[in-house]
């Protein structure tokens, strides 16, 4: 069997800019055309896929190919809603799908709905060409992942458990990258887990009084003095067994300092607020509170913090280190887990598999120098479900972003290049055949 694959790009690309051309914005979610688009295009070649109405005007698609029995499938898996854009901040129509310049804009060009013609397009082929399958391939797309996936893939995971038969699944999470901060080099990632959030809370009690007398009991300076301790700490970089590899990789390469000391990479240009955020626990100050007349000294001060633990970061262990380095007992530290409720717990998926195994052999038949690594996604994606079913589930957008690329995600005049869509129409396809084809094609 031969793909004439300037056919198929073509081809999948017009299918793209239609689906760009939709309006899945969430909020407010009115996904279902977009499930019926990518249907009709399964429907077209006697694919018969089950649309699940989750909610009013919100549903997901699923559609299986059938393989040998015996194997489990793999799961293709993408969400059809889209951050909503305002038409004002950008300089082209975010539902126009336009093409300029090889660029390809739209509201999710790189989040994600280039990611769902690929796999779609892996179907397409199988179907078309006939292509006996070792075993099943799932396409699943679904709403409401841009809100927390309450109406999308948690709803589906609790709802409908039989749809996740699967071995192993693909999404987005993590891509190739043509350049490393500063580093000039092909880097394709693929995200085994993510970071945990772990907002929390300072609270400080203080003594209350007139605003007219001196005071060495003021809660919001207790708090302003801890918050800085905390916004000026000093820590390095965290070598799990996730970014081990990629950073050690660096270092061989003589691209990084062997000392993985972030002041010293920060000096050297090589740290980018992306890759730290990557590679270390993070932390932000969000919400400052307290206080409500100017003549008033409170009784108390409040201060939220927006926190990003790696995976096999323990929180008590965490919650430790932050009390250490405040070091001031009128300080109560607490999680704000009701902030992010129904967060299932972070799962790191396997590396060493067929699929990884594919996803590595694949980008090297594309790129023969560039790294593979496994990492950590620094957002939430639905993986997260899947991986708490035991599924390893991995990140990976077989594109080569460049940094405006990268940019583009929740951003103004997000776009994808041309090139980086026939790229990842071919490498889904390369990887999704070694894993489910029973023959090479
Ligand atoms: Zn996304």
């Amino acid at each position: 069997m031969n793909i004439n694959w300037s056919d198929v790009c073509h081809e999948a690309e017009g299918a793209f800019i239609r689906y760009l051309q939709i309006d899945s914005s969430n909020p407010p979610g009115r996904e279902a055309p977009a499930a019926h688009f990518l249907g009709a295009l399964l429907e077209k070649e006697g694919i018969n896929p089950e649309y699940i109405e989750i909610k009013d005007g919100r549903k997901a698609i699923f559609a299986r190919l059938k393989g040998a029995e015996h194997s489990r499938s793999l799961m293709l898996a993408s969400h059809t809603d889209v951050v909503p854009a305002r038409i004002e901040d950008w300089t082209v129509d975010p539902f126009g799908g336009e093409i300029i310049e090889g660029k390809i804009y739209g509201r999710g060009a790189v989040d994600m709905k280039s990611v769902t013609i690929f796999h779609l397009f892996c179907m397409i082929l199988i179907k078309r060409f006939d292509i006996p399958l070792s075993r099943d391939l799932v396409f699943l797309a679904v709403p409401d992942e841009e809100t927390g996936s309450r109406f999308g893939m948690k709803w589906l995971v609790d709802n409908r458990p039989e749809l996740f038969d699967c071995e192993f699944s693909l999404n987005e999470g993590a891509s190739g990258l043509e350049s490393f901060a500063s580093i000039s080099l092909d880097i394709f990632q693929v995200a085994v887990s993510e970071k945990r959030m772990a907002p929390f809370k300072l609270t400080v009690k203080g003594t209350p009084g007139h605003g007219s007398k001196p005071t060495t009991d003021n809660p919001i300076v207790h708090l302003l003095e801890a918050c800085e301790r905390l916004v000026h700490w000093q820590r390095n970089l965290d070598l799990s067994e996730q970014n081990t590899l990629l950073v050690r990789t660096l270092a061989d390469k003589g691209l990084i300092n062997g000392d993985f000391d972030f002041k010293k990479l920060r000096e050297d240009g090589l740290m980018s607020s992306d890759l730290e955020a990557g590679l270390t626990n993070t932390i932000n100050l969000t919400i400052f509170s307290g206080g409500f007349k100017f003549n008033v000294i409170p009784g108390s001060a409040e201060a939220l913090f927006d926190c990003r633990l790696l995976p096999d970061m323990d929180l008590d262990d965490w919650q430790a280190q932050v009390e250490s380095q405040i070091d001031d007992d009128r300080i109560a530290f607490s999680y704000a887990l009701e902030e992010i409720p129904n967060e299932p717990e972070p799962v790191i998926s396997e590396w060493g598999n067929e699929l990884s195994i594919a996803i590595e052999s694949s980008v090297k038949e594309f790129f023969e120098d560039a790294v593979v690594s496994q990492t950590t996604s620094t957002v939430g994606t639905d993986n997260r479900f899947l991986r708490t079913l035991g599924i390893p589930s991995y990140g990976f957008i077989p594109c080569l972003f460049s940094q405006a690329e990268l940019d583009g995600f929740h951003a103004n005049d997000e776009f994808l290049t041309q090139d980086n869509f026939k790229l990842g129409v071919e490498l889904m396809w390369r990887v999704v055949a070694k894993v489910v084809c029973s023959k090479q094609t």
